[in-house]
């Protein structure tokens, strides 16, 4: 299985697009995210060799605008696509969604999109005081479990966790995405890395909202198996 990576605030080169938020193709037909402008993924479809018409599924980890900024080009290009949401997300999106001609659908609980490939259904979470709830995508592959994440609002290790409860006995390969940790002292973000070593979680990849400083301690404590991400890489899992 091949994950690319379409958005994200660096590039391997400067032919991709860069720039707020986060967007990841799973196989050629599930993305993950949209990033926060149409105009930046579809210059990076295009570098990647993307077709449009391949896309069957867009998952949105949550309701800011660097998750689905994108959406809204997809939508006007393929309509009726299926676009997995939480239940929570603003009725303005939802909204927006359905006259755009996009299929909602909205799930509070785990569920399998189609085989080894999960969403683990609506997480709370809060941002800025305000409740934001959030999904994370699920791939289960040869290699093991791989958790992307948007933002991690709810709390990182919380997404961990619920993921770890479905899979108690397979081996966690490797988790990133935005773990939204900048704020977070030397001695919380400790902790936090302390749990994914506890899980065993071979490799990481934070990026995106978990803060630089944050993403050091990370990369200190993972050594070769710490994946810097940036647009335009294919992840083999
Ligand atoms: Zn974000
Ligand atoms: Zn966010």
């Amino acid at each position: 299985m091949k994950l690319k990576i379409l958005f994200n605030s660096e590039g391997l080169n400067e032919d991709f697009s860069i720039g707020w938020g986060i967007s990841v193709l799973i196989g050629q037909h599930i993305l993950f995210d949209t990033g926060e402008n149409g105009d930046y993924l579809f210059n990076n479809f295009k570098k990647f060799n993307i077709t449009l018409s391949d896309l069957e599924a867009i998952v949105i980890s949550h309701d800011h605008w660097d998750h689905t900024g994108g959406l809204w080009k997809i939508l006007q290009e393929r309509k009726g696509i299926k676009v997995y949401a939480c239940p929570q997300f603003s009725p303005n999106f939802k909204e927006k969604v359905k006259n755009a001609g996009g299929k909602l659908i909205e799930l509070d609980s785990f569920y399998g999109i189609e085989e080894n490939i999960f969403i683990t259904g609506e997480i709370p979470g809060t941002y800025n005081g305000s409740y934001m709830p959030e999904q994370a995508l699920v791939i289960k592959s040869e290699k093991g479990i791989t958790i992307i994440t948007g933002c991690a609002h709810p709390g990182i290790v919380k997404i961990l966790k619920k993921v770890w409860e479905k899979f108690p006995e397979e081996k966690f390969y490797l988790v990133f995405g935005g773990f939204h940790l900048a704020g977070k002292d030397k001695r919380e973000t400790e902790i936090i890395v302390n749990s994914f070593k506890e899980m065993n979680i071979e490799k990481v990849g934070p990026t995106h909202c978990t803060g630089k400083e944050q993403e050091a301690l990370f990369a200190k404590a993972y050594k070769d198996n710490y994946i810097s991400i940036k647009v335009g890489q294919t992840i083999e899992i």
